[in-house]
């Protein structure tokens, strides 16, 4: 394979040398390799084995007991086929080796007649039973292994279509490396990297993923080759979020004003350890030229609120202006409120005063704001006089003019979209302001990394102290469900108030609230007919929905029956019961979200997840009966639901991700950003790094790199 050139081989060159330039790779078999997707010898190389066969562990015929599974590697001898009395095909083989023999058999597998021969080499998977006297495998796994030799034996996707074969795949394999052995393979991880990191050199990762001599040399191929993966990923992310740092000016914000630390003073209760950590790391790309675009991942009741007004505070007290945007109205008048309370008799300081301070001016701003009221906001956010403003969409719109805005929260940023979010850093004056985006679902760290790639991530892992743990129990079937009324209006009876939150209907909102409506009948005229109970659904008006709340809130509801609508934000200490009917259908996370709603105060909190009567396990509910952890939930919840959720389930996004998982290989997701943090530089992106650069251009399509830069 020399091109003349003698430095180390490249991708690239891999690249651009087709495979019939191998021997034996004449015009038939070339088209069969292309008809695999198999055109360069990149794409050969990068074919990797689907599994290894360990001859080390490989048993001896004579030596298989009745009952085990063992791996066996032998010569077929016969193959008889048959059509049994009930027209089931069955394919009979005897194979041997050196020490004995035993038969195989394989219904509903007329193919197995033509794939196996006498004379074949196979190795066998399955387990031994006895029948007729002597040992036999029924339906085993079989790879055919030719006349391979070695301790460990590759095997390749086969396709019987294509008629590829694994070992002509492993003779095609050996000759490539055979060949690039003389120029070798270039790297282009630094060496200093790949000590550190404990990573064996591409070169010997290529070709013992192919030719290992043990089983852990192939794990440490793997591993070698999945961390490149994974950087290349990364690199694309981080080079990305790089260009947005460079391109626009951020606010550079003065963390030396006393307004912050006055509020902190001011709180009845010390910033948990996790609240300090964020904020610092919040106050740093504060104080920086860069724009700040940062998630705040914190379970429910994390503290996140805390937080974000001291990151807004530390905006203000610059003289620059704040916003927090929520995703529904409730929401954002509940912040209002919240918030206000939080920073009751806050003072700024203003040049124009003769006293030198005035009051914090906090204000709403929702699409029920309207009027004069709505003209008097809008001119305080035009001449800066408005400090803070929280508000929902409403805040993006065309009219809204800020003077300086220097800092946006966003609240539960699963509702809102990109776009939304680019549209309120375009109302920066001439700087771009920093964006914060809290959201109370938590995702793994390795996933958040690579969803939201181009952001930086916050992690709340740590409760403020005090809270009583919700005791969760699954009510399956009618006899449990009983008991789960009687703790509602047990508690009701103390005094403390209960959500029921209606089966979800996917898709349709209408339906989902006529459910709800029969629920709040049927409860109403049997088992809740002592409580007073409300209705709360997604087709009320925002006035009779902010009643109903308000009611609720006041305690003269004892029971709210109610929609999804629910999921976020609602805070009401006193209610300490949540049902959830039919919680089958609704998403780890989602029950999450809802189970938030209750364990809020002092009194202990009961959770119950009704489903009807369900034989065998139902691996959410349980998870959520076992843990009250978000971040331990997400994992759960990753595992069940597989990665396919992660990255979008098509192949685009992902075609480069061959041997890296982004569920099994967390460790490598986290070095792999980690160093590509480290060699992708601010000003000079991958400058220094030309072969990476190169590579992402050659392995990542325009349609990986817009998906996975579209956070
Ligand atoms: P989140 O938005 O993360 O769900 P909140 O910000 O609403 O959580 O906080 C939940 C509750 O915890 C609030 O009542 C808040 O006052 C309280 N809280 C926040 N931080 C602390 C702390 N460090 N110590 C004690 N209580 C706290
Ligand atoms: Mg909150």
């Amino acid at each position: 394979m020399s091109e003349g050139s003698t430095l180390p081989i490249t991708l690239r060159d891999l690249a651009e040398i087709d495979v019939g330039r191998l021997n034996r790779v004449g015009e038939k078999r070339r088209a069969a390799l292309g008809a695999v997707g198999i055109e360069t010898v990149l794409d050969l190389l990068t074919t990797y084995p689907r599994r290894w066969i360990d001859r080390t562990n490989e048993a001896s015929i004579a030596s298989l007991a009745i009952g085990e599974e063992a791996l066996v590697i032998a010569e077929v001898r016969s193959v008889n086929s048959r059509t049994t009395r009930n027209r089931r095909t069955m394919v009979s083989i005897v194979v041997g080796d050196k020490t004995g023999k035993i038969s195989l058999v394989f219904f509903n597998q007329p193919w197995r007649a033509r794939q196996l021969s006498a004379g074949m080499e196979v190795a066998l998977f399955g387990r031994v039973d006895e029948y007729a006297g002597g040992r036999q495998m029924t339906n085993p796994i079989v790879d055919l292994i030719g006349d391979r030799t070695g301790r460990i034996v590759p095997v390749y996707p086969q396709s019987e279509k294509a008629r590829l074969t694994t070992w002509e795949i492993a003779g095609w394999v050996e000759e490539a490396l055979r060949r690039c052995a003389e120029r070798g393979i270039a790297d282009p991880v630094p060496e200093e990297v790949l000590d550190r990191l404990d990573l064996i050199d591409r070169a010997e990762a290529i070709r013992s993923i192919h030719q290992p001599e043990s089983m852990r040399a192939k794990d440490a191929a793997r591993r070698r080759l999945a961390f490149d993966e994974l950087l290349r990923v990364q690199s694309v992310l981080v080079a990305r979020k790089r260009e947005l740092e460079r391109s626009a000016r951020g606010v550079v914000h003065d963390l030396s004003g006393a307004l912050v630390s006055r509020f902190h003073d001011a709180l009845p209760f010390p910033l948990t350890g996790a609240q300090q950590r964020t904020l610092a790391e919040i106050d740093a790309d504060l104080a920086s030229g860069h724009p700040m675009h940062r998630l705040l991942q914190g379970d429910v009741g994390a503290g996140k609120t805390v937080v974000a007004v001291s990151a807004l505070l530390v905006a203000v007290q610059g003289g620059h202006q704040g916003a927090l945007m929520a995703p529904t109205e409730v929401l954002a008048e509940q912040h209002h409120q919240g918030i206000r309370r939080l920073l009751e008799g806050v003072t700024v300081t203003d040049g124009e005063n003769l006293f030198g301070d005035r009051p914090l001016r906090i204000e709403l701003l929702t699409n029920r704001v309207t009027g004069a009221e709505r003209r008097d906001v809008l001119a305080g956010l035009a001449d800066g006089s408005v400090d803070l403003v929280i508000g929902t969409h409403a805040l993006i719109q065309d009219a809204v003019d800020f003077a300086s805005l220097g800092l946006v929260v966003v609240d539960e940023q699963h509702r809102f979209g990109v776009e939304q979010r680019a549209a309120l850093r375009d109302k920066g004056v001439d700087r771009v302001p920093d964006v914060l985006v809290m959201t109370a679902t938590p995702i793994p760290r390795t996933a958040a990394m690579t969803v939201y790639g181009d952001l930086d991530v916050s992690v709340l892992d740590e409760l403020p102290p005090g809270r009583t743990p919700i005791d969760t129990r699954w009510a399956n079937g009618p006899l449990d469900e009983e008991s789960v009324w009687i703790d509602v209006r047990e508690r009701v009876a103390e005094g403390q108030q209960a959500y029921v939150v209606c089966p979800l209907v996917e898709e349709s909102e209408k339906l989902e609230v006529a459910s709800a409506e029969e629920t709040f009948e049927r409860l109403s005229n049997g088992e809740l007919a002592d409580c007073r109970l409300s209705l709360l659904h997604g087709r009320m008006s925002s006035v009779e929905k902010e009643e109903t709340m308000a009611s609720f809130r006041r305690g003269e509801v004892d029971v709210l029956v109610a929609t999804t609508v629910i999921e976020v934000g609602v805070d009401v200490p006193n209610a300490t019961v949540m049902v959830v009917l039919d919680a089958d259908r609704f998403g780890i996370a989602q029950l999450h979200q809802l189970r938030g709603r209750v364990g809020r105060g002092q009194l202990e909190s009961n959770c119950w997840l009704v489903t009807a009567d369900q034989t065998g396990s139902n691996p959410r509910v349980e998870a959520l009966v076992a843990s009250t952890d978000g971040f331990e939930l997400a994992e759960v919840d990753l595992e069940l639901r597989g990665e396919g959720t992660l990255m979008s389930t098509s192949q685009k996004g992902r075609s480069d991700l061959r041997l890296a998982s982004l569920r099994r290989d967390r460790e490598l997701v986290e070095l792999a950003r980690s160093v590509a943090f480290d060699l992708v530089d601010v000003e000079r992106g991958l400058d220094d790094h030309p072969m990476l650069a190169d590579e992402l251009d050659l392995l990542l399509s325009d349609e990986d790199e817009s998906f996975l830069t579209k956070s």
